[in-house]
């Protein structure tokens, strides 16, 4: 990748080298194997790009982890979280703070329905922890039913949820949660042929389910909104609001997880949006500040907010409300709004990735199927488009991976850097990039797909 002279300082390989020996003597990574790894020594970033201390500078079509839905450095946001640094950098959870009472008003006003109470976390996995936990002590019931092909944190509780292979080594076995199968007709689990007979077949499985589980048993169902890590499947036409229905009816608590989903990265501010569906329980964190400051929530609706009316919540952070993380969230939801990021999204969404990204799907035949909406896209890599065997397999270890290490080595060559899970990459840029970005970022992936190709 060709250096940016104006975005790129000099590059300075010393110090460069300097932060690549601590990390590598101090730093212990999350979900990698110590000895194993290579992690790239960052040396600044700014809007759509990072750039290391040789002078290599990287297109980020997989913004952090999914986070920086306004990009690197907003100028504002940095500005703002000064200000609050300066104003109040942090103060105890039990106290009216404004920028914590802003921050919550502010989301409020922007989720769905009558979700209009917010429990502030540091991140998503300890959202996850307390909708559960809220969903318990509002039922009474002690189950949690969850989606295989799904990515809830890495917390106890939410990697018992998880429905990927990162819960084997950790999961506690009898955590009150079971796993179903939500839909995907690619790789249906139903013999589905349709997108009617997936979504059909996926609720009378979730009703079986919950049948046999026993109603009275069952707290919550849990559901990524659109399931990002596992894949970005977009549930069929009509799933959601059928898991609503089948939820009301046993009294079951729905919880939507918009971690990775929410604020902008559909083109909608919350997935639910593209469907109207309302869920009891909403988390978040990640886009919520674009991860400038770590922060997360659950969002809650009246009746569950009611049950903790005059009996105390059990729960509780240290950083709950963060008032430099709501700070942030405050300013970003306010240059969101101001700049069109989520009309940015869907815009470029529709124009832009869908369709040139349908083309790759002609011309690439490693490319086995692409789904997605505004800047949340998956290609899904195979070996044969007729069986759709994956490019490598499900846990793939380092050797069965060499064909996705290759393609990922091809776009960082490129000066793309590319977001890989299992035989997909996903594309989910900052929802404000611009046209040029997006293209030129395209043309990196387009040219690394045929490396891909040499495997099929
Ligand atoms: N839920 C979903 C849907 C996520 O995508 C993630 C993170 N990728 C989490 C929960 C966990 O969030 P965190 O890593 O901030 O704890």
């Amino acid at each position: 990748p060709q250096p940016n002279p104006e975005q790129t300082p000099t590059p300075d390989p010393a110090t460069g080298a300097a932060v690549k020996a601590a990390d590598r003597a101090h730093v212990f990574h999350s979900w990698s194997a110590q000895d194993l790894i290579d992690p790239l020594a960052v040396a600044g970033a700014e809007g759509s790009y990072f750039w290391d201390y040789d002078g290599n500078r990287y297109l980020d079509f997989t913004s952090g982890l999914v986070f920086t839905n306004i990009g690197y450095q907003h100028p504002e946001v940095v500005a703002a979280i000064q200000e609050q640094a300066a104003k109040m950098t942090t103060f105890a959870p039990a106290f009216a703070v404004e920028a914590r009472s802003e921050a919550a008003r502010l989301i409020a006003e922007r989720t769905p329905g009558d979700l209009d109470k917010i429990f502030f976390t540091n991140a998503g996995a300890d959202a996850v922890e307390h909708a559960t936990r809220m969903a318990r002590l509002h039922t009474g019931r002690p189950k949690v039913l969850s989606a295989y092909r799904s990515y809830h944190g890495g917390t106890q509780q939410a990697v018992n949820l998880t429905g990927d292979p990162r819960r084997w080594p950790s999961d506690s076995g009898s955590a009150g949660v079971v796993h179903f199968w939500a839909p995907f007709l690619y790789r249906s689990r139903f013999y589905a042929e349709t997108e009617e007979q997936e979504c059909a077949r996926a609720l009378e499985h979730l009703e079986t389910t919950i049948a046999f589980e026993g109603p009275g048993t069952i707290a919550a169902v849990i559901l990524e909104t659109i399931p990002g890590t596992a894949g970005i499947m977009i549930p069929p036409p009509g799933y959601l609001a059928g898991v609503r229905e089948i939820c009301d009816r046993h009294g079951i608590v729905f919880i939507l997880d918009e971690v990775m989903a929410g604020f902008g990265r559909t083109g909608e501010w919350f997935a639910a949006d593209l469907s109207g569906v309302v869920p009891d329980l909403m988390t978040f964190a990640k886009g919520v500040n674009s991860g400038y400051v770590p922060l997360g929530g659950v969002a809650i609706s009246p009746e569950i907010a009611d049950t903790f009316a005059t009996r105390p919540y059990p729960g509780g952070l240290t950083y709950s409300g963060h008032p430099l993380a709501c700070g942030a969230a405050v300013a970003t939801l306010d240059v969101m709004a101001r700049e069109g990021i989520v009309e940015n999204a869907k815009h470029l969404g529709e124009t832009v990735l869908g369709p040139t990204l349908a083309t790759f799907a002609e011309r690439h035949p490693s490319v086995g199927e692409v789904r997605g909406t505004g800047m949340f896209w998956a290609l899904e890599l195979v070996k044969d488009r007729e069986t759709r065997e994956p490019l490598v397999p499900y846990n793939a270890s380092a050797a069965t991976n060499a064909p996705m290490a290759a393609f990922a080595a091809a776009a960082k060559k490129n000066g793309l850097w590319p977001f890989i899970n299992m035989n997909r990459t996903h594309v989910v840029p900052p929802c404000n990039i611009t046209e040029p970005e997006l293209k030129e970022g395209l043309a990196a992936l387009d040219a690394a797909l045929t490396t891909a190709d040499e495997f099929t």
